[in-house]
């Protein structure tokens, strides 16, 4: 087929279905099939590299260029970037063919894509059920069949943890593989960049495209980028997995644990070793994460003042009018939630108390995890406590909420790569399996999801 047909496959898949996940929240059509025209005539040259032609979609979170860019936010409504993310030019550079922006809670805080400016979107599994969440529009969009892959980013889970709750395959890399440049920031020492689709192998392709070093991220790795589909068929005798005793407790319930434990079985069959390890700090994680990623996001959300660009209030009195008013009209609640947490863990009485404290405590958990994978090669657990939840249920208690990141969250801390692979169905709806390395181990997690599968 030529990339104007499978682009307006999914334009038309979307504009038929989409009304009913809410997964988009602009739809680049014009653009699309401008591309797809340009790309079929590159292929007609032979000059196609791997993505040239192909669909994608963007997590609203990256900049695209001349499209606009919400971040799942009133701030940023109308907001056109000038400019193009690095990982927005690295997909535009290959020739793939963006179809638009996917929804998110709003500035990436979220685990159910409730907290969207722009409502929240459905999950294809069931049309009460909520996609997950802060990448809850990509997984949507995937697992619906809207476009074959779509960007995301994790601060806390939100590449795995919807991938988990829609059925898909979904990877956050280690901390510095991806540039985060013109990609939204939330909590800086956390946010990456990653990849969703419905297979290993796709994302392995998304990879090959994303990662590298980029000087305009102070925090990206120079370190060469393997080619992530090589080693997808290497067999995985002896692949030694361990399981960490803390995320198999009884948090789970039995039909979740059986499910994680039959598709370990299976890598078992295919020549794996399987051995319990343990995380002994894994429990203080969820605490961490709540004091460092708000303590971030206050700083990083400072530059929405209505000055420089984004949402302005009408008729500002005066400069700190127009602060305020723009800010209490241009946030939504879990955001400014997080912004008063921050600011406060920030001021100076107690910095030490909170902000500090948390510092150590997340260098015991990279500790905790540099420990486990010296005996063991990859470790595996659920990806999320439950399948996907009910909408409405979990948006008054925000604790509930942030417990659904309980296995995801310390991944970030210590800044390592994982990924989720559907691994089952529990109720009818998919389960997740989380398998996470060691730094830079993408590869050695691609193949395992992809034996797999
Ligand atoms: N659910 C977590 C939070 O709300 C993680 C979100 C994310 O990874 N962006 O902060």
């Amino acid at each position: 087929v030529s990339s104007v047909e499978l682009t307006q496959h999914f334009l038309d898949r979307i504009q038929q279905q989409d009304s009913q996940y809410n997964s988009f929240i602009t739809v680049c059509e014009e653009n699309a099939l401008a591309d797809a025209r340009q790309a079929d005539e590159l292929r007609s040259q032979g000059k196609a590299t791997p993505w040239t032609g192909v669909p994608f979609a963007h997590k609203d979170i990256f900049c695209t260029n001349g499209v606009r860019t919400t971040c799942g936010s009133k701030m940023l409504e109308n907001f056109v970037p000038p400019y193009d993310a690095t990982v927005t030019a690295n997909f535009r550079q290959a020739g793939a063919v963006c179809l638009g922006k996917t929804n998110m809670d709003e500035f990436a805080m979220g685990s159910s894509n409730e907290s969207s400016y722009f409502g929240a979107a459905t999950n294809p599994w069931g049309s009460n059920r909520v996609p997950g969440g802060s990448s809850g529009g990509s997984a949507a969009a995937v697992a619906a069949r809207l476009t074959p892959a779509a960007t995301a980013t994790d601060t806390g889970g939100s590449i795995r943890q919807p991938a988990a709750l829609c059925g898909i395959t979904g990877l956050k890399p280690t901390y510095g593989r991806v540039s985060r440049y013109g990609m939204i920031a939330f909590a800086s020492s956390l946010d990456q960049g990653g990849t969703m689709a419905r297979t290993a192998e796709d994302n392995a392709l998304m990879l090959n495209v994303m990662a590298g070093f980029d000087p305009r991220d102070s925090t990206s790795i120079d370190r060469e980028v393997p080619d992530y589909t090589a080693t997808l068929n290497e067999p995985l005798k002896g692949l030694k997995i361990g399981l960490p005793k803390e995320y198999f407790s009884d948090q789970l319930s039995p039909a979740m644990e059986q499910t994680v434990r039959n598709a370990i079985a299976e890598y078992e069959k295919l020549g794996a070793t399987v051995k319990e390890v343990s995380l002994p700090n894994a429990n203080l994680a969820i605490a961490a994460y709540y004091v460092i990623a708000p303590a971030e996001a206050s700083a990083n959300l400072s530059r929405f003042d209505g000055v420089r660009y984004g949402y302005r209030c009408d008729d500002p009195k005066d400069l700190m009018d127009l602060y305020t008013r723009t800010r209490e009209e241009g946030f939504g609640d879990e955001v400014k939630r997080r912004i008063m947490v921050g600011t406060y863990a920030l001021s100076a009485g107690y910095f030490d108390a909170y902000y500090l404290k948390a510092q150590k405590v997340r260098r015991l958990i990279q500790q905790d995890f540099v420990n486990a994978l010296k005996e063991v090669d990859v470790l595996m657990s659920p990806t999320c406590p439950s399948p996907a939840f009910v909408k409405g249920e979990k948006t008054n208690d925000p604790v509930q909420m942030y417990l659904e990141d309980i296995f995801t969250i310390a991944v970030n801390l210590a800044g390592l790569p994982a990924l989720s692979l559907p691994a089952g169905f529990v109720d009818g709806l998919p389960v997740g399996l989380q398998v996470i390395g060691d730094y830079f181990a993408e590869a050695r997690l691609l193949n395992a999801a992809h034996q797999y599968q």
